[in-house]
């Protein structure tokens, strides 16, 4: 045999089983969809016996039609498991929120309450801010401006808040107005005689400014100062800044005196000092010291006269002393 011959034989032989293979697989799929529509087009009894005299109920129905009725029930059922599940799902996220949210409402209570507290401080800071500056003779607030403010209604927190800010934020121009008032006096009292005239003692007063009799003559006389008695050789200072215009000694009076001139129309007098270290022309600060106390001229022991003049007209130095009580005795 050929080769050529026995490869063609070979190829009819494998055409064969092959064409054999295809339509055995063919026969099988007919046997199949054919057993398939068999089935579905069985015709079945569904036979319903009620437990009563009732009559059997039944009907007859193809298989296929049941396939598409337990289907749908299927599906009926699987949606209705799904829907409850999420709804379930949804519901418990409900109560969660709702429970944040009754949290939220209890912390707002108390924010709520603390600014009504709030505002009931500012407010009373403000009646007291403004009491002050009544006092101090600064100018308010305009009536108009507050308007607004007084039209807050209760309840309204941001309206309140804003109110509270409002209030700080005039009080700071308040507060700037105070502060340079305080400058201003501060700079007053330097210069006016306002600090007691002995460094670091109070001494005793033994004379006041008026009216008395005279240690001497035993006359009716006007003090024209305070005599304010210590030991020989404390120191004297000077009650306010300004300048010696006069140093002298009065054997049959002040002794050893001088005369500071201050600012206003200001003059006070140390007289029957022990030493004297200041001299005329000299500029002298509040607080430094011009001498010390002693017994010179007319004088029955160690005391410091002071005497405080405007222009001509002696005036009592305890009415300026009591301006700067922080730096008394
Ligand atoms: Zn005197």
């Amino acid at each position: 045999m050929s080769p050529v011959h026995h490869y063609k034989r070979a190829e009819k032989r494998f055409v064969e089983r092959v064409l054999r293979f295809f339509s055995s697989i063919g026969d099988f799929f007919a046997k199949f969809f054919g057993a398939i529509a068999g089935f579905f087009r069985q015709q079945v009894t569904v036979m319903l016996v009620p437990h009563s005299e009732r009559n059997i109920f039944n009907f007859r129905i193809s298989a296929f039609s049941m396939v598409v009725v337990i289907f749908l029930i299927v599906c009926m059922v699987l949606t209705f498991i799904l829907y409850s599940t999420r709804f379930t799902g949804v519901s418990d996220l409900l109560t969660d929120k709702t429970q944040v949210l009754e949290q939220r409402d209890a912390d707002l209570e108390v924010i709520r309450d603390q600014i009504s507290d709030l505002l009931n401080t500012s407010r009373v800071f403000e009646e007291s801010l403004h009491s002050t500056l009544d006092s101090l003779g600064l100018e308010k607030r305009k009536e108009e401006d507050k308007g607004d403010r007084t039209g807050v209604e209760l309840g309204d927190d941001a309206a309140e808040l804003t109110a509270v800010k409002g209030l700080l934020q005039d009080s700071l121009e308040y507060f700037d107005q105070i502060a340079k008032m305080l400058q201003a006096q501060q700079s007053l009292i330097v210069e006016l005689p306002t600090i007691w005239p002995l460094r670091d003692v109070r001494g005793y007063v033994t004379s006041y400014f008026g009216p008395t009799t005279h240690p001497f003559t035993k006359h009716w006389y006007l003090h024209k100062g305070i005599d304010i008695a210590y030991s020989r050789g404390t120191k004297v200072v000077s009650t306010a800044d300004g300048k010696v215009i006069e140093k002298a000694f009065d054997v049959n009076g002040y002794g050893n005196y001088i005369v500071i001139k201050h600012k206003y129309g200001f003059y006070t007098r140390y007289a029957h000092m022990d030493k004297v270290y200041v001299k005329e022309g000299q500029n002298v600060q509040q607080g430094e010291v011009i001498g010390t106390l002693g017994s010179t001229g007319l004088s029955t022991g160690p005391h410091l006269h002071y005497e405080v003049r405007i222009g001509t007209q002696v005036v009592d130095p305890q009415r300026y002393l009591d301006f700067n009580s922080s730096k008394n005795f």
